[in-house]
C-alpha cells in the first residue's frame, strides 16, 4: 500500500468516525481511534505517524516489541500501543514493558502477572476485560460473572500496579445487524454495572467496532474502535501459522 493510499485512509475513517458520532448525538471526538498495523511493517506505521496518529494495536507481542523498540529508536517517544490479541503468561513481561494498556485480558491469572512485572517496570498498566459476546474465535472470558470476581479483586487493592480502565470485545462476522448489536449491547451493559458495583474503578472505556462494523458500535456507545484493514489495507498471514480470525 502506498503512502498516499494510507493517508487518504486515515482521512476517510476519521470522517466516517465523525459522521457516526454526529448521526447518534455523541460529541464530536468522544471516540478514539485505534490504527491496528498487526501484520504491517514499521514504515506503514510511520505514514500512520504522519498522519498524526499515535495510538495503535497490536495482537502479538513479539511482533509489537520488535517494531515499536525500532519506533522508539528512531525517536517516537509519544506512541501509545495497546495489545489486543491473546497474551500467553510467558509473554506478559514483554507485554508489560512495550505497551501503556493491554486489552484482552481474559484470565484471572494474568493479573498477578502483570501486578509484578509493572511492578518492576514502576508502572501502572491500563487493563481492560475482554468479553466473548459471541465472535468465532475462543478469546475473552466466557461469563459476567468471572468478570465482577476479577474486578472485585482489583478494587479490593490487591494489584495496585492494574488499572481497569475499560472493556473489549469482538461481535460476531455475521452480516446479521441485530446480532452484531446485541454483542456491543451487552458489552455496554457490563460497563453500567461495573460502574455501579466498582464505583472506585475508572471503567469507562469501551473498545468495540473493527472495520466492519465500527458505526454500529459508535451508535452503541464504543468510546475506542480498533481498526487495521480499513487503514492499513489487508493484511498478509503468509508465512505464519496464525491465521485464525483472531490473526
Ligand atoms: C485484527 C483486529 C482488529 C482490526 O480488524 P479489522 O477488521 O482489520 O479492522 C480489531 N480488534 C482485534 C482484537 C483484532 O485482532
Amino acid at each position: 500500500m502506498t503512502e498516499t493510499n494510507i493517508a487518504e485512509n486515515f482521512k476517510i475513517v476519521r470522517q466516517q468516525i465523525n459522521e457516526a458520532e454526529k448521526k447518534c448525538g455523541r460529541k464530536e471526538g468522544s471516540v478514539k481511534l485505534c490504527a491496528v498495523s498487526k501484520f504491517h511493517p514499521v514504515e506503514e506505521i510511520e505514514e500512520a505517524l504522519k498522519c498524526s496518529q499515535i495510538l495503535f494495536g497490536e495482537n502479538r507481542v513479539q511482533e509489537a516489541y520488535s517494531k515499536f523498540s525500532a519506533l522508539k529508536e528512531k525517536g517516537f517517544n509519544n506512541l501509545q500501543l495497546h495489545l489486543i490479541g491473546a497474551l500467553q503468561s510467558n509473554k506478559v513481561k514483554k507485554a508489560c514493558e512495550i505497551s501503556c494498556a493491554i486489552e484482552s485480558v481474559d484470565r484471572e491469572s494474568l493479573l498477578p502477572e502483570i501486578e509484578k512485572h509493572c511492578s518492576f517496570f514502576n508502572k501502572t498498566m491500563e487493563v481492560f476485560f475482554e468479553l466473548h459476546t459471541g465472535e468465532d474465535s475462543k478469546s475473552g472470558f466466557k461469563s459476567e460473572d468471572e468478570i465482577l470476581i476479577c474486578a472485585e479483586k482489583i478494587a479490593s487493592g490487591k494489584f495496585p500496579h492494574v488499572n481497569l480502565t475499560g472493556l473489549m470485545t469482538m461481535a460476531p462476522f455475521t452480516e446479521d445487524e441485530a446480532l452484531i448489536r446485541k454483542s456491543f449491547s451487552s458489552l455496554r451493559n457490563l460497563k453500567e454495572k461495573l460502574n455501579v458495583s466498582f464505583p472506585q474503578l475508572p471503567v469507562k472505556e469501551l473498545s468495540m467496532g473493527m472495520s466492519g462494523d465500527f458505526k454500529i458500535a459508535i451508535e452503541e456507545g464504543s468510546t475506542i474502535v480498533r481498526i487495521g484493514t480499513s487503514l492499513f489495507g489487508r493484511r498478509d498471514y503468509s508465512g505464519t501459522e496464525n491465521q485464525g480470525v483472531n490473526a
